[in-house]
């Protein structure tokens, strides 16, 4: 190549440099855009959603259990907890709501810890419903019955398929697995049990139907008690962050350093979460906020941030799909500031 080439090609090299630099300037913008967010930040996004949306009155307590009809609407509280243990909170912290379906994907983390994804997959399923949380047509629309864990065919089915010796060491597995991703004791809401065990008839149903179809994996009754007191499991809004939190954080809890489940199944997890932890509102919720989530009819919701952080929010009044009206808007609102939609910053319209 003579000297006059090379120079040409040279130059040729830099101005492609100079091109793809170029090019790159807004992928490069928009990672400084979506740098970690500071410690004020989330303060500020949690006071900002609690103040946007505090006086949001649409929507309704559940009163399909009659007790939770008795809960104080107006309660409402949003928090963020990091991978690394900081939390950031407004609102109300200390209220013990009653954990509810909130509750499904933990239990069925302890399903995947104690026995792999493939039996859940297998004994369970993982496809979304796209009807009600609480459908009986699903069992018998569905081969699988009981569908996935977080409806509640399949976390009563999640129950049945801890493995225990008895009823007492069912539910201690269950209660202390949960305590472990909160990081902390969490009492059962007796009042809370009674009302739900006294009129579940509907879940009575489900249950023996399971059973029926080959589907429950434990006396229905037994599954049926387990179920109802791991849903009055009592958490307040803090609790909920930092079981959110040690998703976030692949499965150890940030604040006691403990692993709660293995890092390898935290994926799968999460994946039935975006598809069906809002019920038939899966579809919806991750168009408008784009993040695995899990809700329950106490009024609490649970986002993560795979990786990163956990946003949630409580507050009682629900829509008709049974989720928290307030919450849902407060961590849609909070997502979309931080632009943490899993597959872009969503834009929430
Ligand atoms: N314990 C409730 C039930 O079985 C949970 C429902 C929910 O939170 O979605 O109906």
């Amino acid at each position: 190549m003579s000297v006059k080439n090379r120079f040409r090609s040279a130059e040729a090299w830099l101005i492609g440099l100079a091109v793809v630099g170029l090019a790159l300037l807004p992928v490069i913008s928009s990672a400084q855009s979506a740098a970690e967010p500071t410690a004020e930040d989330f303060q500020r996004l949690v006071d900002e959603a609690y103040n946007l949306f505090k006086d949001v009155k649409e929507g309704a307590n559940a009163n399909y259990i009659p007790i939770l009809d008795t809960v104080p609407s107006e309660l409402f509280g949003v928090a963020i907890a990091t991978r690394d243990g900081k939390i950031f909170a407004a609102g109300e912290q200390e209220y013990r709501f009653s954990i509810q379906s909130v509750s499904k994907p933990f239990t069925a983390a302890l399903v995947m810890t104690q026995q792999g994804p493939k039996v859940l997959r297998e004994k369970i399923g993982v496809e979304p419903t796209g009807l009600p949380f609480n459908s009986k047509m699903a069992l018998e629309i569905y081969p699988e019955r009981s569908v996935n864990p977080l409806v509640n065919a399949g976390a009563i089915a999640a129950v049945s398929l801890v493995q225990a010796g008895s009823e007492d060491e069912r539910w201690k597995l269950v209660h202390e697995n949960l305590e472990g991703f909160a990081g902390g004791t969490l009492p059962v809401l007796e009042d809370v049990y009674t009302s739900e065990y006294e009129t579940c008839w509907g879940n009575r149903g489900i249950a023996n139907l399971l059973y029926n179809y080959g589907r429950l994996y434990s006396d229905p009754e037994e599954a049926l008690r387990v179920y109802t007191r791991q849903c009055s499991v009592g958490i307040n809004t803090r609790d909920l962050a930092v079981m959110g939190a040690t998703l976030a954080n692949g499965g150890v809890n940030p604040l006691t350093g403990r692993r709660v489940m293995p890092a390898e199944h935290v994926p799968e997890l999460l994946a039935i979460m975006a598809t069906a932890g809002f019920y038939d509102e899966s579809g919806e919720w991750m168009y408008s906020a784009g993040l695995p989530s899990k809700t329950g009819v106490g009024g609490g919701i649970v986002s993560v941030v795979p990786g990163k952080f956990a946003i949630v929010a409580f507050s009682p009044r629900l829509n008709e799909a049974g989720n928290s009206v307030r919450a849902m808007r407060a961590i849609s609102y909070i997502a979309g500031k931080l632009g943490v939609g899993l597959y872009g910053p969503n834009l929430g319209e």
